[in-house]
């Protein structure tokens, strides 16, 4: 028997999935050789009116979705709504331009604008050119781009989905996702784990698989197997019982077979996510987004309107832990109310604390109603800083946190300089939490946002891995606990080498947790240090997973 054919991308969101694939559609172009209008008052209604027809569509989509879906749909709205898109398309129409080719042309030029104003415009091009596409199809009365609608449970596939996209999707009915761009930490990656459903990227010519033909998917390694066969399908169904039952019989902290401590925590974007999350077996929150919340807001939200938030964030988590970031604003996640302007390199420049030293309003604002929320809570809350670099930052924004009667503040370490210097850093506030995410990114000086280059970014490069080394060797040095929130720590085998270098928790989209705690609770102490070991020996990436792999408990990886 011929073995099925398997392509090997990268996991993304655990578990393991199968069925038929739904191939999400690509954008129409507009028709080349549309003739010009005859009637250009008749072309520019057309053009309004399929503009609209997208708006209220994104809005319909936005009625019943979660907060963070809701937040995204509403932003992308408004895009269609712009004043200045439709002005740009009607001045097309008026040089003679068929309406289709309008809506394309006006927005490459918009989206040339965009690009020149930078910072929170240019991170918009994406969803200007999905709203483009969709009025595209409108105007010529062709499907919609992106997710059909479909009944039968189905595996989406598409070359990366937009942000609408994902937002939108419908648990019961999409079982995988599988992308044949996208990254590690890309927008899919994140929302498809915060969701709870299986998904690799970065899959080789995944869009290239027929609609209708069967796929298994497994969400830990990115293997995507097509047209399986039933003796495949049972052995994945049999694994996904053993796991099941791993899962259900290891509950409680998470701690070593031997008993060392290490706290499993959620990641989290809003109130929705923590509702979700509060009723989970995890002991808090190690991670919230705080500028999730505000992706769509216009205006800097008053303290009234965050106390309010985090009053919502903090009531399923009493007695428990919640670690808050304040906004990380800039360079991946641009903020409207929170934009300094055109940067050549926004991912090296003013994003995170450092946006404080010209809008330490923000930051303030941020404080203060953490405090007010705080103080109404019997939720042990911290508050932690991104991108910070030096000792100094971290002092200066200890003791801001410290002011307002917030008793722990925390830093992010995820510029390698941080990593380097962390015994320093970390000797100024109570905790520090790796972001492993920013740091690979950093230490490898590879764009995250760049599909292309995921290799470079794998949290297994042993640089990456010698830089959370020296880190949590300074944190140890200082007498501070320092955790993980990026990615890898919801990686079971690399969530072990990081409790072998010294890492205290671990935080993660709610839906790894439990492959996490079932690993720990397989392994003892010295086992994760011996492993820790093995990984950093190993000359590349690869090489690090395959030599943890072999070292760690077989009973373990027979279920990963
Ligand atoms: C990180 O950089 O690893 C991290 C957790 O922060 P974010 O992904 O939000 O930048
Ligand atoms: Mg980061």
């Amino acid at each position: 028997m011929v073995a099925p054919e398997s392509r090997h991308g990268i996991g993304v969101s655990p578990g393991t999935a199968a069925g038929p694939v739904v191939q999400v559609a690509p954008p129409v172009p507009p028709p080349v050789g549309e003739p010009a209008p005859a009637d250009a008052d008749a072309a520019v209604a057309a053009i309004r009116a399929a503009l609209e027809s997208v708006a209220v569509s994104l809005e319909e989509r936005a009625t019943g979705a979660d907060e963070h879906a809701q937040q995204i749909l509403k932003a992308t709205a408004l895009i269609a709504r712009d004043k200045g898109l439709m002005k740009a398309a009607t001045k097309e129409v008026g040089a003679g331009t068929g309406p289709a080719n309008a809506i394309a042309k006006a927005v490459e030029s918009y989206a040339v604008q965009f690009e020149q104003l930078g910072g929170y415009f240019a991170e918009r091009v994406t969803d200007l050119r999905d709203v483009g596409a969709r009025a595209i199809a409108a105007v010529l009365g062709a499907p919609a781009p992106g997710v059909p609608s479909f009944t039968v449970p189905s595996v989406i596939v598409a070359q990366d989905l937009a942000p609408a996209d994902t937002a939108v999707l419908d648990r019961a009915l999409v079982v995988g996702i599988i992308t044949e761009g996208g990254g590690r930490t890309s927008h899919t990656a994140i929302l498809a784990a915060q969701m709870g459903i299986p998904a690799a990227v970065q899959v080789p010519r995944a869009t290239d698989i027929p609609t209708g033909t069967v796929v298994a998917l497994d969400g830990d390694s990115g293997a995507v197997t097509i047209e399986p066969g039933q003796v495949f399908l049972d052995e994945q169904a049999r694994k996904r019982e053993l796991r099941i039952d791993a899962f259900s019989r290891a509950t409680g902290p998470g701690a070593t077979r031997d008993g060392h401590p290490v706290a499993l925590l959620a990641n989290i974007g809003g109130v929705d996510d923590a509702e979700r999350a509060g009723g989970l077996d995890l002991e808090g929150v190690g991670l919230f987004r705080t500028e999730f919340v505000f992706l769509s807001a216009e205006t800097a939200p008053t303290v009234e309107e965050q106390t309010e938030i985090y009053r919502q964030v903090f009531a399923p988590f009493e007695g428990r832990r919640v670690v808050v970031r304040t906004l990380d604003a800039g360079a991946d996640k641009p903020l409207a109310f929170a934009d300094l302007g055109e940067e050549e390199n926004p991912a090296l420049g003013r994003r995170g604390l450092r946006m404080s030293a010209e809008r330490p309003d923000l930051l303030d604002a941020q404080i203060e109603a953490l405090a007010i929320a705080a103080r109404e809570t019997t939720a042990d809350v911290r508050v932690m800083a991104p991108m910070v670099a030096t000792a100094e930052e971290a002092a200066w924004f200890a003791r801001r946190v410290h002011e307002n009667g917030l008793p722990k503040a925390g830093v992010m370490i995820e510029v390698p300089a941080a990593a380097m210097r962390a015994e320093h850093v970390l000797g100024e506030v109570e905790f520090g939490s790796l972001g492993t995410n920013d740091l690979a990114q950093y230490t490898m000086a590879a764009d995250r946002m760049q599909g292309e280059l995921a290799d470079l970014l794998d949290p297994w490069q042993p640089a990456v891995l010698d830089m959370i080394a020296v880190a949590a060797e300074g944190a140890q040095r200082a007498g501070r606990p320092l955790g993980v929130c990026g990615e890898s720590a919801g990686e079971p085998l690399l969530a072990l080498v990081l409790v072998g270098l010294g890492i205290t928790s671990l935080s993660m989209a709610p839906s790894k947790v439990p492959a996490v705690r079932v690993a720990l609770s397989m392994h003892n102490l010295a086992d994760c240090q011996r492993l820790a070991h093995a990984a950093r020996s190993a000359r590349e990436a690869g090489l690090a997973i395959e030599a943890v792999r072999e070292a760690a408990n077989q009973e373990f990886t027979r279920i990963l």
